[in-house]
């Protein structure tokens, strides 16, 4: 066994349950993300496997060897764990220059390791500021200086925490692919916890979605994204627009159409949940625009598109797409606001009405609470 496994990991706080029987692992060259809301314990997760905080119940096994056992009490420290850690304030020493910083934690300082130092700051846009001091480098620089000095060692482990939350947006692109480019050509396994689900889809080979301290759903980013194991994954990604029915003959049918729901029992209550970017919408009497990644079928689609009509509340231009709200009436004779996010620019009057169908990939259908 390679990598890093960690089974059966709880951990509480002052009696409060934080970790919840986690088991998670990460081949040599894999990342996995551990994504969920503030609070859920991704971090404490994090911290234990990386022996920062001692291990309560489980094990933790890096490559072939037990590095922490609650069982017999077994313990090592980080620095025994072949492991690299960066954390969110980077933690560069102020003192050292870039290449010093970098070299830190090598020890013996190797001709083999030099050479990759120097490969490695080149492949991160670093080779001009070698000498340069901590302090007159940009956010994005002593991102990947730490990155680099988490990396040095050749650890077996990394262990990212939350590593882009200090970049500014237009920053963050360049640098999470920088990062992954060195991660996959080292093959270092990692461990990185995001709060931020499209950082996770970017950068995670799996998704683990955590929830008050369990493991709700390891997937590949598409699979988390497409196929959520419940309503609360599938809310995680982002805003989601919530229709509900009453299954007849294995279908449920709402004002947005009707849905094949042959998992379900005749007269169970079920919500339809669809992503503001699974709707299309048009000009009423014009075709619904189809996006390219647009899948004919699965089993949450709808049978019947006959692309109702409704009153357009307002549109709004978000750059490369645009955010239109409009009214769906409601059974009790009220009406609930939708929102859909459609590619391009397209911005319908207020009171105009437009007709929607919806991406058959992104329906899904859960049983009401
Ligand atoms: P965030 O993204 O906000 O860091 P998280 O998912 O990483 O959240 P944790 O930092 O693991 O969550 O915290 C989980 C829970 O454990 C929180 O309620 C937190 O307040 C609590 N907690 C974390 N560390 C400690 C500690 N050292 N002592 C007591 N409670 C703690």
């Amino acid at each position: 066994m390679s990598g890093l496994h960690i089974s059966n990991l709880s951990h509480d706080f002052d009696d409060v349950s934080v970790v919840r029987g986690v088991s998670v692992f990460v081949a040599p060259g894999e990342v996995v993300c551990l994504l969920g809301p503030s609070g859920c314990g991704k971090t404490t997760l994090l911290r234990v496997a990386a022996g920062l905080e001692r291990l309560q119940r489980g094990q933790v096994h890096i490559g072939e060897a037990v590095v922490a056992d609650a069982a017999t009490g077994h313990d090592l420290p980080p620095e025994k764990r072949g492991i690299g850690l960066m954390f969110q304030d980077y933690a560069l020493f102020p003192h050292l220059n870039v290449r010093e910083n970098i070299q830190f934690g090598i020890g013996a300082d190797s001709k083999e390791r030099r050479t990759w130092i120097d490969h490695a700051l080149d492949l991160m846009d670093l080779k001009k500021h070698t000498d340069s001091f901590p302090h007159t480098l940009s956010g994005g620089q002593q991102q990947r200086v730490a990155l680099l000095r988490a990396l040095a060692p050749k650890p077996r482990v990394l262990f990212l925490d939350e590593p882009f939350s200090g970049l500014d947006i237009t920053r963050r692109a360049q640098v999470r692919q920088q990062t992954l480019n060195i991660l996959k050509e080292t093959g270092v396994a990692t461990l990185m916890v995001t709060h931020d689900p499209e950082e996770a889809m970017f950068m995670a080979d799996r998704i683990l979605v955590m929830n008050h301290g369990r493991v709700v759903q390891d997937g590949t980013p598409v699979e988390t994204y497409f196929e959520p194991a419940d309503p609360f994954v599938a809310g995680f990604f982002g805003p989601i627009n919530r229709l509900s029915g009453v299954v007849a003959d294995g279908h449920v049918a709402t004002p947005l159409g009707t849905f094949a729901a042959p998992e379900f029992d005749t007269g169970a209550r079920v919500d339809v949940l669809v992503r503001p970017e699974g709707l299309r919408l048009a000009e009423a009497g014009q075709k619904p625009n189809q996006n390219p990644g647009d899948a004919p079928c699965r089993p949450a689609s709808p049978v019947s598109l006959t692309a109702p009509q409704f009153d357009v509340i307002s549109a709004r231009p978000l750059g490369g797409a645009s955010l239109v709200i409009f009214r769906l009436p409601t059974s009790d004779g009220g009406s609930m606001p939708i929102e859909a996010r459609v590619p391009g620019v397209f911005l319908p009057e207020p009171s105009a009405r437009v007709t929607v169908t919806v991406n058959a990939n992104e329906a899904h259908l859960f049983k009401a609470d």
